[in-house]
């Protein structure tokens, strides 16, 4: 990471404390969350978890990307919402949410639909922070493809995450190209050739109200992880979770040889 370093203030250093006395975080990884952009795409379930930690925990820039607006349907379990915000964007709604927990903490919405014609200009390193970190907390596979492709075209780590039913499955895919290929890593893509691509929604299949809250959290710790190099992250793995009978399971992911998107010769 190339970015500015900023030494902790004495307010900061009390805030963080709990962060702090992490030994792998200490001072320089908390630093590295405040110099961080986190950009989150999706304010439904998952992104309503994310969100909030990644405020409370000190990343200094977060970007929030929906287009949806907020449904009746959505009250059960998107979290950051009221009854009297229904009708409004949820992006919008969602930093009006967060935006008094954390003033080391810019926010910032992009309320426009991703596609591949957009996605450059949206996410342009020029008019914004680097992007350090893309969190994929949609529930749309053409979404998901297309946020894999710009992250594996930008090399930005992408953090994974999706919940339906009583299941829910987080993945971190570092997206450095030496790492992907010197330790055979797949992309989103290579997993969901495998797995297949989910195609039903909660809107669909439904989902129980604090799963979103499980993986949403989950993802975030990731998030921490990747931005600050501590621990080690489940780049390469997938890890399940069966709320139905209360069971985790992590599994490696294998790369697809011939994969559209990260099989280079
Ligand atoms: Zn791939």
């Amino acid at each position: 990471m190339t970015k500015p370093i900023v030494e902790l203030t004495d307010a900061q250093s009390l805030r963080y404390a709990r962060h702090i006395m992490l030994p792998s975080m200490d001072f320089e990884g908390q630093e590295k969350l405040l110099a961080s952009h986190a950009l989150v795409v999706g304010a439904g379930g998952l992104g309503c978890a994310v969100i909030p930690y990644l405020v409370a925990s000190g990343v200094g820039t977060i970007t929030i990307v929906d287009n949806d607006i907020i449904e009746r349907s959505n009250l059960q379990r998107q979290i950051l919402y009221r009854e009297a915000d229904l009708g409004a964007l949820k992006a919008s709604t969602a930093i009006k949410a967060v935006q008094h927990m954390n003033s080391d903490c810019q926010l910032q919405a992009i309320t426009e639909r991703i596609t591949d014609d957009n996605i450059g200009r949206l996410f342009a390193a020029d008019t914004q922070p680097k992007i350090d970190v893309i969190v994929d907390c949609t529930d749309n596979v053409n979404i998901r493809l297309c946020l894999n492709r710009y992250c594996f075209s930008t090399a930005t780590p992408l953090v994974s995450g999706a919940a339906i039913r009583m299941e829910g499955q987080v993945a971190v895919y570092p997206m450095n190209r030496k790492t992907l290929h010197q330790k055979a890593m797949p992309c989103y893509r290579c997993f969901s050739h495998y797995f297949g691509e989910q195609q039903l929604t909660c809107m669909e299949a439904g989902v129980l109200s604090p799963l979103v809250g499980v993986v949403g959290t989950l993802q975030a710790v990731e998030t921490l992880k990747v931005l600050t190099g501590i621990g080690t992250t489940l780049q390469g793995k997938v890890l399940l979770y069966d709320a139905a009978h209360a069971t985790f399971h992590t599994m490696q992911l294998p790369k697809l040889t011939s994969c559209p998107v990260c099989a280079l010769a």
